[in-house]
């Protein structure tokens, strides 16, 4: 945000610039195809419809406890790491809506109409794997068949996750779970670790690890607006 960076772009009157953030006299933001900073002095401010709106899906819950491993239940790892990525988003300026934050059950076909229903823009889910004891790392799925954006948001998640686990990247991939075939916001589901691995399992055990997942995930999300 300075005039000695490199002009990337011109926009001009009655052009909309859609604001993610403020820098001194500088704004973050979008117009059309351009992202970056605008001058704040050639803006005007107008009436719009509050962006940012992410919803948190934690897997399972309630009657549903998903995978477990190693003493770890998935819906008490997936709810703690989600509500850490509530609390990161929310101290970005990011608004949030929380599928559940307790321990309780929805159908997914809720979870999937969630987002669109209450003005939402995009929609995480977060879950634990299980498979083999010798599988690690972390993976994000899409669904190609619905919003276009999707793949850029499990793209933008998993190439911090599996860095901030210190575990293998299981990369993003397409497959069409209901929560993601059936919304019709752009949408990925992140599996954090595997808890039938005892690597993954002792580092999702501790807070420090779900902390750092939780704020791997936040960031992918603030890169993805
Ligand atoms: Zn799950």
């Amino acid at each position: 945000p300075s005039t000695s960076d490199k002009v990337v772009g011109q926009i001009h009157t009655n052009n909309e610039v859609q604001v993610y953030g403020y820098s001194g006299n500088w704004v973050y933001g979008k117009s059309g195809n351009l992202t970056g900073y605008f001058s704040l002095s050639y803006l005007a401010k107008s009436a719009a419809k509050a962006s940012r709106v992410m919803v948190i899906d934690a897997g399972h819950g309630g009657s549903d406890p998903g995978a477990s491993g190693y003493g770890l239940v998935e819906k008490e790892v997936n709810l703690d790491v989600s509500l850490r990525v509530e609390r990161m988003l929310k101290a970005k300026g990011i608004n949030v809506l929380m599928i559940r934050r307790t321990d309780v059950f929805y159908s997914l076909d809720y979870r999937a109409a969630y987002g669109v229903k209450n003005g939402a823009d995009a929609f995480v889910a977060i879950h634990s794997n299980s498979y083999t004891p010798g599988t690690s790392g972390s993976e994000t799925f899409y669904s190609a068949s619905v919003a276009n954006d999707s793949k850029q948001l499990a793209t933008f998640i998993q190439s911090r996750l599996y860095k901030a686990m210190e575990h293998p990247n299981r990369g993003v991939k397409e497959y069409d779970y209901r929560v993601l075939a059936a919304n019709p916001l752009p949408a990925a589901l992140v599996e954090l670790g595997f808890l039938t691995n005892s690597g993954d399992a002792s580092k999702l055990a501790t807070s420090t690890y779900r902390e750092r997942a939780a704020s791997a995930i936040a960031e992918g999300i603030e890169d993805y607006y």
